[in-house]
């Protein structure tokens, strides 16, 4: 499974404004010679690659981006409007491929580049510049040149913004999945849920991914340990979520197992910084949990927030709590990738 997020959509450029065909007229002044004016341009399609944007999920909502014609010529020489370029914004990584998703049309590696997907047609010349010395009254004018219309993949290889950390039964697959797929409004996003261990999280207007981590520092328990190329994608990551089953014995002693393992496994991983929480509240009453909090806060120091990924009480903020973090270090910049790391795919 390839940790990708893609995107089909249609672009139309503005066909060239026809040419006019007039003549001067005005009174006592006659045969007052061609007067039609140049058709406009037609508005490009371009495609541009800028920073803050982390997946291509707003492209799932809209498809269709037609730039508009350019304006007619008229009479007494008036030039039809050039219509403005469509720009289609996309995240830095982004690769856009011809409608067969195999013939790469642009690699748009940094924020900045950009290239045009449909040319606009040029206006189409009025009367006016056909009349010659042999011709004083030419009655023709070009039609603007035809719009560029085609289908184009925008791909993007996927890095995990966010990871989900947690001992098995802390509730990660559920808190994926309740913040990935099950709400509604992405609920069509075919691509949200690209592999049980990572998702698009759409929250407070922007979007992130989330993966799932300890999936993998528990298989390195037994042996099989995780994939470096995957470890590449999650290393980069800005922030962990530390899910707690609130219900366990000894939350306290949960979160140092896997702070433990997560030393031993990824220093640097270790190092992120960390939003914990105490997940599945639904399950114990107010009280209990707030002994717990007590006691988490007392041994732990930390104040853990309060979730549940089965009824998703707390989760919204939780995930707007992700983001600014990872927009923080998104301003900061990215670390650069480092070659090797971007494959792209993981198999466990
Ligand atoms: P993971 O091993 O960390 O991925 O945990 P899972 O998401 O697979 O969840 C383990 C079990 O806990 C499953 O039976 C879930 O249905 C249950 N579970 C997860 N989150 C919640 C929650 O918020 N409330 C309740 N009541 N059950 C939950
Ligand atoms: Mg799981």
């Amino acid at each position: 499974m390839k940790f990708l997020d893609q995107a089909k959509v249609y672009v139309r450029s503005g066909a060239g404004g026809a040419g006019a065909v007039s003549f001067h007229r005005e009174k006592f002044i006659e045969m007052g010679g061609p007067d039609g004016g140049d058709g406009g341009k037609g508005g490009d399609v371009w495609v541009e690659a800028v920073d803050g944007l982390n997946t291509l999920i707003d492209y799932r909502y809209q498809q269709h981006f037609k730039a508009t014609t350019g304006g007619h010529g008229m009479g007494r020489q008036r030039a039809g409007a050039n219509t403005p370029d469509v720009i289609l914004k996309v995240p830095a990584g982004t690769q856009i491929f011809e409608d067969d998703n195999e013939t790469l049309i642009a690699d748009l590696a940094k924020a900045g580049d950009r290239v045009r997907v449909a040319k606009g047609g040029n206006g189409g010349f009025g009367n006016a510049y056909f009349k010659s010395a042999t011709n004083r009254a030419p009655r023709h004018a070009n039609p603007g040149q035809d719009a560029e219309e085609r289908w184009i993949w925008l791909r993007l290889k996927l890095i995990a913004d966010a990871g989900l950390v947690g001992l098995p039964n802390a509730g990660k697959s559920t808190m994926l999945a309740a913040v990935s797929a099950a709400k509604p409004k992405i609920a069509d996003y075919p691509f949200t849920t690209l592999h049980p261990q990572l998702g698009v999280v759409r929250a407070a207007g922007s979007s992130f991914v989330l993966a799932d981590i300890p999936g993998l520092i528990e298989g390195a328990h037994e042996g099989h340990g995780l994939g470096t190329r995957f470890l590449g994608h999650v290393e980069r990551c800005a922030v962990l979520l530390h899910l707690i089953d609130v219900t366990s014995a000894d939350p306290v002693k949960d979160y140092r197992i896997i702070r433990k393992e997560l030393k031993a496994y990824s220093p640097a991983l270790a190092e992120k910084p960390e939003i914990i929480a105490f997940n599945k509240i639904d399950l114990l009453p107010t009280d209990e949990i707030d002994a717990k909090l007590k006691d988490f806060k007392r041994r732990a120091r930390k104040t853990p927030l309060l979730l549940s990924g089965a009824t998703q009480a707390g989760v919204d903020d939780a995930m707007k709590q992700l983001l600014t973090v990872i927009e923080t270090a998104r301003r900061k910049g990215r670390p650069a990738d480092e070659p090797g790391m971007s494959s792209g795919e993981w198999r466990p």
